[in-house]
């Protein structure tokens, strides 16, 4: 049997093999770590046909030998200008792929340099792994389940323990502890307390205000198992509700519900985005939904697909990702409520199981 990282590269290299590029230099983290299972925090990987090469300093090669076993390992020391050409030359290369989004300009300017040196071509490249990534392996599925599973069950307790008088910096601690406790491996992102008029702002920083009766509280975390993050989303209050409240709230929950009834495999991000934006633009509130209405998970918080105005991605069976609709209303607050889900069969299947 093949192994994960095999299939992988195999992929990559079908990728590689359309765009007609001979190989490519890994640079981007979680698609070094996707590639090779190589968990050490510096490193490349080079792809070719036939040859796929870590290259790591000193610090990390015994750790790559045990994590990588389908790389060759390739020690570097200093700068990439110095061991590039040495590396290229060793599988015999006359063009090369890097990740434009991931490189730096100086990075990019002694990569250049090297290369001439070595007659060597240099092809920006954009996505490539990111497009593999967006499409999950039953194995990754089970791993955004269990960091949900623990994001479910913080918003039930959250439920029983948030009361009038609890700042919300006191509430984000209480729900990080309840995190880690469960096993989440640090958090994938920092976590949003968002109370009153603070709410208005969809990605507030938990401050010392303390939460009021009536108002609204968003609240919005992610756990992490096995490298891979969960992200969820919902808005609560203590006490009654004011109209607002409730017009905001129902809006969203609607405009949720009905992309989650009406996306569909082959739909673009920017269609899925329309089902939800729909339902909040003629409730008046269109303005006031200013984000995308969603995005794919996995190694990282945010990855493809992206679910917006705009976005050409197509929506394909294995694709995880999150909805997220949102009202925000300067000077009173805002609402989202968001959940991830997964297609197949042609539908999406809801993961996150957290009551709204
Ligand atoms: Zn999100």
């Amino acid at each position: 049997m093949r192994s994960k990282a095999s299939n992988r590269i195999q992929k990559l290299r079908q990728a590689l093999a359309a765009k007609e590029i001979e190989a490519i230099l890994i640079s981007q983290p979680e698609n070094r770590y996707y590639l090779s299972g190589f968990a050490g925090s510096a490193g490349f990987l080079l792809i070719t046909p036939r040859n796929a090469v870590l290259a790591t300093d000193s610090r990390y090669t015994e750790q790559a030998r045990r994590e990588a076993p389908d790389y060759e390992i390739f020690r570097t020391s200093g700068d990439i200008a110095r061991w590039l050409p040495d590396m290229a030359t060793g599988v015999n290369l006359r063009q090369l792929g890097f990740e434009a989004a991931d490189i730096t300009l100086a990075s990019y300017r002694q990569m250049s340099g090297a290369a001439k040196k070595a007659g060597l071509k240099l092809v920006p490249t954009e996505g490539l792994v990111e497009q593999i990534r967006a499409v999950k392996e039953p194995e990754e599925i089970e791993s955004i389940t269990r960091a949900i599973e623990m994001t479910d069950a913080a918003i039930e307790y959250i439920g029983d323990i948030i009361h009038t008088g609890t700042s919300e910096k006191e509430l984000a601690w209480e729900i990080e502890k309840f995190l880690k406790e469960r096993g989440s491996d640090g958090l994938p992102f920092d976590i949003i307390v968002a109370s009153g008029n603070n709410s208005a702002l969809p990605h507030a920083r938990p401050s010392s205000r303390t939460i009021h009766p009536g108002e609204p509280v968003v609240i919005d975390i992610g756990a992490r198992f096995e490298g891979y993050g969960s992200d969820l989303s919902r808005t609560i209050c203590t006490g009654t509700p004011d109209d607002t409240f409730n017009r905001a709230y129902n809006t969203v929950l609607g405009a949720q519900l009905a992309a989650i009834a009406m996306i569909q495999e082959g739909m673009t991000g920017e269609e899925a985005d329309r089902l939800a934006r729909t339902v909040i633009e003629e409730a008046g509130y269109g303005e006031a939904f200013g984000h995308s209405l969603g995005h794919g998970l996995g190694l990282a918080p945010h990855e493809a697909p992206r679910l917006g105005p705009g976005s050409a991605e197509t929506l394909t069976p294995g694709m995880v990702f999150t909805i997220e609709p949102g009202i925000y209303l300067a000077g009173w607050g805002g609402v989202r409520i968001e959940d991830t889900v997964v297609m197949e069969k042609g539908k999406i299947r809801v993961l996150s199981q957290a009551r709204k």
